[in-house]
């Protein structure tokens, strides 16, 4: 899924990926580190942290068959709003 010659992060864009990273994942809870997950290719802003499985486990990634997003009832838009309210409540957003 990541594209080979995808355009360097910005300053800001690392700050905020770095941020993401920090997170727990957004869907399961596991504890952070996480991994980044962007909705679109290089449009870190609305991008999410994900655990290994919850991102590209076979079963239960995003990027799999997205078994745990079903049980959760979350797709990337639902995630995408917690990981910003996460945000804002961790005051990380100034
Ligand atoms: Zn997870
Ligand atoms: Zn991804």
């Amino acid at each position: 899924m990541q594209s080979k010659n995808k355009k360097a992060p910005t300053s800001s864009e690392r700050i905020h990926i770095a941020r993401i990273k920090g997170m727990d994942c957004v869907v399961c809870g596991a504890s952070g580190p996480s991994e980044c997950h962007e909705i679109n290719q290089g449009q870190w802003f609305t991008s999410m942290p994900l655990c290994p499985d919850c991102h590209r486990g076979n079963l239960n990634g995003i990027h799999g068959q997205k078994r745990i997003w079903a049980v959760k009832k979350m797709d990337e838009l639902a995630a995408l709003n917690q990981t910003i309210e996460t945000l804002l409540n961790d005051n990380c957003i100034l």
